[in-house]
């Protein structure tokens, strides 16, 4: 995919196992990075970045029956993959009509980058110094056991 995709044109996106696909077309509503304590348990990672997609210009591809709700509030439902874990959705009657897809889960450039974060003041404090750690590339000695890992889903 270009640097600068087709404006007309979408992206695919997947799960981990790859059972479950999607496919968004441009153009996208948002790109957020989303701080809220309940993204970061649903996800288990310190923030979620996402994307809107008008409900319009999502569809699913693949995996249907794979893909699970879990009703997190009452105005609220969270989607991910029942075989591979994936949390790839969120959908909301306080956002009607949006789907919000995770940008981790859509490869390349979309047609926006994330812009914002959001519930900043919920961001956790051991994110802070992110930036300042030493970085260690999957060519250092002691990833070594990592990057020999065989994966068994599609790359
Ligand atoms: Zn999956
Ligand atoms: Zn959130």
């Amino acid at each position: 995919m270009s640097a600068h995709p087709n404006p007309d044109a979408g992206v695919e996106g997947r799960c981990l196992c790859g059972g479950i696909r999607f496919a968004i077309e441009f153009p996208t509503l948002f790109c957020a990075h989303c701080h809220c304590r309940w993204c970061r348990l649903a996800h288990g990672a310190a923030f979620v970045t996402w994307v809107g997609a008008a409900e319009a210009r999502f569809r699913i591809i693949a995996g249907d029956d794979l893909l699970t709700w879990f009703h997190a509030s009452v105005e609220s439902r969270r989607g991910f993959c029942s075989r591979c874990g994936s949390t790839l959705f969120f959908a909301s009657s306080v956002a009607p009509g949006e789907m919000h897809v995770t940008r981790a889960s859509l490869p390349g450039p979309l047609d926006r980058a994330p812009t914002v974060h959001v519930f900043a003041d919920e961001a956790v404090v051991w994110l802070n110094d992110a930036a300042s750690l030493p970085h260690i590339t999957g060519e250092h000695a002691a990833l070594a056991h990592y990057t020999a890992i065989r994966p068994t889903v599609p790359e």
